[in-house]
């Protein structure tokens, strides 16, 4: 099916089959211009595999199209409407900030929507401003691109423009906008809003929807609903995992911040973990600590819920069966989720093999990091290379005895030491964008203008398991402070 195409150049290649969904589900919008688009950082790789011209993307043009000032070729803005339990409450949302510009088809035949964030008021705007400040862009921009190479499903960033405007927060701060590219920006907050303001047509135009643009190449069996939720899970359990394993925390896992693809969405108060702490928390906003570290299996398995609520008109014309065949999807999140976990685990342990124990020993190195407030990212580090600073953990009696273990446990599969090596090297990244080091980027740009902190931190994470001798400056821990590091959303 070929719709209108962009010009040869450019490469813009746009369809809009979102907007084919009944109208509920969006609303067409009138581009809102800004003043003075300046490009302030392209991603040129992610450009690339787009199919999208480099070249012309940094023309008066192309930065146009980045500011929402023009449309390429084939474009039909729309806002998303959405719904979604934030902090377990229901509410009704939509993209207050952002146009989806179209769904780019790529080179490989692949479809990814191209969204511009903080593009200015939309229908579901509400009382805000509709607009985004540049260090939270870019603060996206970094964090999500350092997610992409840790090997995480996740939203990618495309640019960053300034709109040369002025947006009133606690002072006044420059106006940008992110170019967001998602497999797609369904969430289960939209399948929330179909069943809360839709018919179960409008729902099943959904799950159909949603099917076709992600689930086309699987085997889906005779119930595709129940499908469309088995893999939802599977997605979720492996993603969630993938965060727990390298301290990731999203900081805002309400259900419209949740993906059907299974890609990490919304890099607002999220930050990684230095010092190992399960009750890590983030966010100002969370002051129960709903979203911490050790609460985001169960978030995701909540979440899980409301989405399988929503498709229970599809699951089965009985409704009791209907809730069987639901519950039953949902209990085997947590099977996938400690699967997941645990053979991450072994191999950032060097492990190949299983054994009944493991757990048990995991959470045994687990408990003495948290006692002696031990680093994270760089205890993994320090047992791929074998290397350990006098640090309170490595000192202990506790991780003596630990590594004795450890070692009997590796001594104790056919695979060598070097292989365990390996594979530690590939399952423990070197550096990830440690909060200082990010808020040291931003500064530099936001500040200085400088953008030479953010390029070369950039670089230094576009390959986290290298372990290149230009990355060991990035493992180096923040000062000592007696302030928690806090993160805000919406910004
Ligand atoms: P978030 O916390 O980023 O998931 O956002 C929750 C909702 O608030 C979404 O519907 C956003 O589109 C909306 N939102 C956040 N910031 C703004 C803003 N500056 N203007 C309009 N809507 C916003
Ligand atoms: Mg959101």
């Amino acid at each position: 099916m070929t719709e209108l195409k962009g010009k040869a150049e450019s490469g813009w290649r746009l369809e809009n089959s979102y907007a084919r969904l009944p109208e509920l589900f969006f609303s067409s919008l009138d581009l809102s211009p800004v003043r003075r688009p300046e490009l302030i950082i392209l991603n040129h790789s992610l450009a690339e595999s787009l199919g999208l011209n480099v070249h012309d993307l940094q023309s008066k043009k192309g930065v146009a199209i980045l500011a929402g000032n023009q449309i390429p070729d084939g474009s039909l803005p729309i806002a998303q409407a959405y719904a979604g339990h934030q902090f377990g409450y229901f509410t009704v949302l939509g993209d207050g900030r952002a146009m989806l510009i179209g769904e780019q088809i790529t080179p490989e035949g692949e479809r990814v929507d191209i969204q511009l964030k903080g593009s200015g008021r939309t229908p579901y705007s509400r009382h805000a401003d509709g607009r985004a400040a540049l260090g939270p862009m870019l603060r996206e921009y970094i964090i999500s691109e350092a997610m992409h190479a840790l090997g995480i499903a996740t939203t990618r960033s495309l640019a960053v423009v300034t709109t040369g405007e002025l947006i009133v927060r606690e002072t006044e701060l420059p106006g940008a906008i992110l170019t967001r590219v998602a497999g797609s920006h369904l969430r289960v907050g939209t399948f929330q809003y179909a069943t809360n303001l839709g018919t179960v047509e409008d729902l099943r135009a959904l799950a159909d929807y949603t099917l076709q643009r992600h689930f086309s190449d699987n085997n889906i069996g005779e119930n595709p609903y129940l499908f469309l939720l088995e893999e939802t899970i599977r997605r979720q359990a492996d993603l969630i995992a993938k965060w727990q394993l390298v301290g990731f925390i999203h900081g805002v896992m309400n259900t419209d911040n949740m993906t059907i693809s299974g890609e990490t969405i919304d890099y607002g108060p999220c930050a990684f973990m230095d010092t190992y702490d399960p009750k890590t928390v983030f966010s100002s906003i969370d002051v129960y600590g709903r979203y911490a570290y050790n609460n985001q299996p169960y978030i995701g398995l909540w979440n899980l819920a409301r989405f399988a609520e929503t498709l229970l008109p599809l699951l089965h014309d009985d409704k009791e069966q209907a809730i069987k065949l639901s519950q039953d999807a949902i209990k085997e999140f947590i099977k996938l989720y400690n699967h997941n976990w645990l053979s991450g685990m072994r191999a950032k342990l060097g492990i190949f093999d299983e054994e009944p124990e493991d757990r048990a020993f995991m959470e045994e190195l687990l408990g003495i990091m948290h006692k002696y407030s031990a680093d994270y990212t760089n205890t993994f580090l320090a047992l791929t290379f074998d290397e350990f600073e006098d640090t309170a953990l490595f000192e202990s009696v506790e991780f003596s005895g630990w590594y004795d273990s450890w070692q009997n446990r590796l001594g104790r599969q056919e695979e060598s030491k070097d292989l365990s090596h390996e594979l530690m090297k590939d399952s423990n990244p070197a550096l990830i964008p440690r909060n200082h080091r990010v808020e040291a980027a931003l500064e530099a740009a936001e500040e200085q203008e400088d953008y030479s902190v953010m390029e070369r931190f950039l670089d230094a994470l576009s390959n986290p398991y290298a372990h290149s001798p230009e990355q060991a400056e990035y493992s180096e821990l923040p000062e000592p402070t007696s302030r928690p590091y806090r993160t805000f959303c919406g910004t």
